[in-house]
């Protein structure tokens, strides 16, 4: 099978690791790659918003599957015109990604369909999403409509910070036209997790949960990034409690979609928090997450490249394998540049990657890392995402940090309790 990968960050240098384990795969490309891709695939010189370059490349070189990693793309209808020229693609169609594409759509198709969710209000005019804050009462969370890089939920705790975050979004524009609409929403409180399941259009099923750490600081502290590290399984997400999710959210949310004409191929991301009524969703996703991929793939034993292709051809998916909710562990350690997640210096020198790597269950992945004359540099501002699998998820969270000190570069951080929260849960399971 040829298949290739559209993306270029940490998530995808897990796919392109899987899909390279793969005995169905003859020929993996990426685009455009990164230099941790490139030990398992070849990287071309084309870019993901490039959808003709790219579906010439696919068409040219009979491609057999397009995997697209990160939301932009899918957003923007990549799928829509590869799908248009014959290719088998795994990613949802524009009408489809729009579930992540805008929050109002989103909440809107919850509310309609019954889908658990905190109560909301879209607002288009700031003065009346003011009154809405009110009728809510503190603490309350203000959401961009659009796509804002993760960045675009503000938790404001007093009815004073609400009104800084609708002037930042809707009067001071600071998130472009992505602020023009908000989503203003009451506050949950439980666990969050990340639930991700497959779907083909035709058939779903459940692939893992995982749990993200948002804050730069240890304790959950400090302003939101990307994503400063993740584990899997998540012990709150037993057998009982995906089913329910699936029962609950995903089944009707796809359900919902595909009545809308947008059936959907590709992985669905509910953002979830399980509160004391039960799951609620906080946002969907139309691919998987950053850095919650890398866990999932390291944890995953079974080949992935068949699901993908089932996924691409609208075709029905296997029973779920019984690793989804148990199995082993795994944890990604992301390490970040000096000052990130505000600005940051790139070019600096990392060493150590390949001691680390070295080590039993390690697999550090490449986010935001360059070559440049023969050395490996910092290029970005989250940087390696540092992954180790083992049977249980203490020895996978030692393992992870007995892996992070071996790399080096200058002004690096990383947070140190990735997973400790999990590890309190299972004792209390
Ligand atoms: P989002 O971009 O919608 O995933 O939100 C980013 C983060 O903000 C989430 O991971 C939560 O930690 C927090 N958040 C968003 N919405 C809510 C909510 N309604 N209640 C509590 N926390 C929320």
């Amino acid at each position: 099978m040829k298949v290739l990968l559209v993306g270029g960050g940490g998530r995808e240098h897990a796919l392109a690791w899987k899909i390279a384990q793969s005995p169905l795969v003859e020929h993996l490309w990426a685009a455009p790659g990164n230099p941790g891709i490139a030990k398992h695939a070849r990287c071309l010189d084309l870019t993901m918003d490039d959808a003709e370059g790219l579906a010439g490349f696919a068409t040219s070189h009979d491609v057999d599957l397009v995997v697209i990693g990160p939301e932009v793309p899918l957003v923007a209808g990549l799928a829509d015109r590869l799908r248009a020229r014959g290719l088998a693609v795994f990613g949802p169609d524009a009408r489809a990604a729009v579930i992540e594409g805008s929050k109002a759509f989103s909440k809107e198709l919850m509310a309609r369909h019954g889908i658990p969710t905190a109560r909301f209000a879209t607002h288009t005019d700031a003065a009346a999403a003011r009154r809405f804050c009110r009728e809510l009462g503190a603490p309350l969370v203000v959401k961009t409509d659009g796509l804002a890089a993760g960045k675009g939920a503000i938790v404001c705790a007093t009815l004073e910070e609400a009104d800084a975050a609708i002037a930042q979004c809707m009067e001071r524009r600071e998130f472009g036209a992505a602020g023009a609409t908000v989503v203003v929403e009451e506050f949950m409180v439980g666990e969050e997790a990340s639930f991700f399941a497959l779907s083909s259009g035709s058939s779903v099923v459940p692939l893992a949960a995982a749990q993200d750490h948002k804050t730069v600081f240890d304790d959950d502290r400090g302003p939101n990034t990307g994503g400063m590290g993740a584990y899997s399984p998540v012990p709150l997400v037993d057998a009982e409690m995906q089913a329910r999710i699936m029962r609950e959210i995903v089944e009707p949310t796809l359900a919902a979609l595909a009545g809308q004409g947008a059936p959907y191929q590709g992985v669905l991301y509910a953002g979830l928090m399980l509160t004391k009524e039960g799951p609620k969703v906080v946002e969907f996703n139309c691919r998987f997450g950053d850095p919650e991929c890398q866990p999932i793939m390291a944890r995953m034993d079974e080949d992935l490249v068949p699901l993908l292709a089932a996924v691409a051809h609208g075709e029905r998916l296997p029973a779920p394998r019984p690793w989804t909710t148990g199995g082993r562990a795994a944890v990604c350690v992301t390490i970040a540049s000096p000052g990130y997640p505000g600005k940051y210096p790139t070019g600096l020198e990392i060493t150590g990657v390949v001691d680390a790597s070295l080590l039993p269950g390690v697999q550090v992945f490449h986010a935001g890392t360059a070559r440049r004359d023969g050395r490996l540099v910092t290029a970005g501002g989250r940087v390696l995402g540092v992954t180790a699998v083992a049977d249980d998820l203490p020895t996978a969270i030692a393992r992870a940090y007995e892996a992070v000190r071996c790399i080096h570069f200058e002004g690096m951080h990383y947070r140190t309790d990735i997973g400790r929260k999990a590890l309190g849960e299972a004792r209390r399971s």
